[in-house]
């Protein structure tokens, strides 16, 4: 049997939506279903202002030119994420500093981040690991002890909550990711989402994200012609992706239900060897309420993980590691860090390993990947 990592998920409606915005010839930014989408975010996960974007990639770059981040700025976060994270504070001449995480949550160890502040600290980037909340009321009061913006990456993170808000809604900026490895998926799209009440903000993210114009002004009719009056970007995804992704935001709920039903037989399967104490799994602290993006498990060395990651390979199941911490990579390396400065990232780095998950995966399929499974771990 061939079992892939992930497979994309359609709800059937979406041709019919991309057709219909074929047929309102608005091909470019801002049409008719991008509106749709940005009220339904809005909305649904009760957003001040959202921008639709091409990638969380690009929402992140925008969060860090609103902020005026510049060089000589620091700004702190995981070493355990996606590179766009970094880079995101790279572009504008900052520096980016990695900071330990939480080995039951693989999010940012909030102590180790606090230790992290200097004077030249600007910004908290805190990502959500798999869909689990980082403890975001703690982030934010230590952000405002020190004066700090708070930059979600919740690229995994939509349609997930964290106590009683949605991730994303909880910094000062949030960015989310429809690229199609995650939940809800346009193939490539993103958003930027504005948690303060600030006009001028807002505003000037239309700039950015308009080329530095004031296109947006212009085509609500306040300006008699657009200039250039800023710096920015070409940000806006095409109405047809928009299209596409509100159908998949139609059948959110439905889709997060099944991804449910994934992660929550692998932890059924595999809860005697976490007792054995052989692995630790994805686990989902109170006071989260997951989208179940990802499922891991949590070897204790990399031999381990590699010899399990080979021979599932070897069966035709698709299991597959993860990030390679930002600190010890050759970019990072540049920067001045090296493998051993952060000891518990690097060890989650080289001991994960994500399963198969996709949601019309089928019982027998999920089997196939358990009984596998337990098969090589009875081996150990
Ligand atoms: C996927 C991902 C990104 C990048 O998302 P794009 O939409 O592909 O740019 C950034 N950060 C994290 C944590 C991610 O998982």
């Amino acid at each position: 049997m061939k079992i892939p990592y992930n497979k994309i998920y359609f709800s059937g409606n979406e041709v019919q939506y991309i057709s219909d915005a074929v047929a309102r010839r608005h091909l470019s930014g801002d049409g008719h279903y991008t509106k749709l989408v940005a009220s339904y975010i809005e909305e649904k996960f009760k957003i001040n202002k959202c921008f639709l974007t091409t990638s969380a990639t690009h929402a992140l770059e925008m969060a860090c030119m609103l902020i005026d981040l510049h060089e000589g700025d620091e700004v702190i976060m995981p070493s355990f994420t996606f590179p766009s994270t970094a880079n995101a504070v790279m572009l504008r001449g900052a520096k980016p500093v990695f900071a330990e995480i939480d080995e039951s949550t693989l999010n940012i160890d909030i102590e180790d981040m606090e230790k992290k502040i200097t004077e030249n600290t600007r910004a908290i980037m805190p990502v959500h690991y798999g869909g689990v909340g980082c403890k975001m009321d703690r982030i934010m009061d230590v952000a405002e002890k020190y004066g700090l913006f708070v930059i979600e990456d919740a690229a995994q993170g939509v349609n997930a909550i964290y106590k009683d808000k949605y991730l994303g809604s909880w910094g000062h900026f949030g960015c989310y990711s429809f690229h199609d490895t995650k939940n809800y998926t346009s193939g490539e799209g993103g958003a930027l989402l504005i948690n303060v009440e600030n006009e001028e903000i807002c505003k000037r993210a239309e700039i950015i994200r308009q080329k530095g114009t004031n296109r947006t002004s212009y085509m609500r009719g306040e300006v008699e012609n657009y200039r250039w009056v800023d710096i920015g970007s070409s940000y806006l995804p095409s109405d047809i992706l928009m299209a596409l992704l509100y159908s998949q935001l139609n059948n959110m709920d439905y889709i997060t239900g099944l991804r449910k039903k994934i992660f929550d037989y692998y932890c059924k399967r595999l809860g005697k060897y976490v007792d054995k104490g052989m692995i630790k799994i994805s686990n989902i602290p109170l006071g989260c309420c997951s989208n179940y993006h990802l499922f891991y498990i949590l070897f204790h060395d990399g031999e381990t993980r590699d010899f399990v990651l080979h021979e599932l390979n070897k069966r035709g199941i698709m299991a597959v590691i993860h990030f390679m911490p930002l600190h010890s990579s050759p970019m990072g390396i540049k920067l001045g860090y090296k493998e051993g400065d952060l000891t518990i990232t690097e060890r989650v780095g080289k001991g994960l390993l994500r399963l198969p998950m996709y949601i019309d995966m089928t019982e027998n399929e999920m089997n196939y990947v358990a009984d596998n499974l337990i098969e090589i771990l009875e081996r150990l």
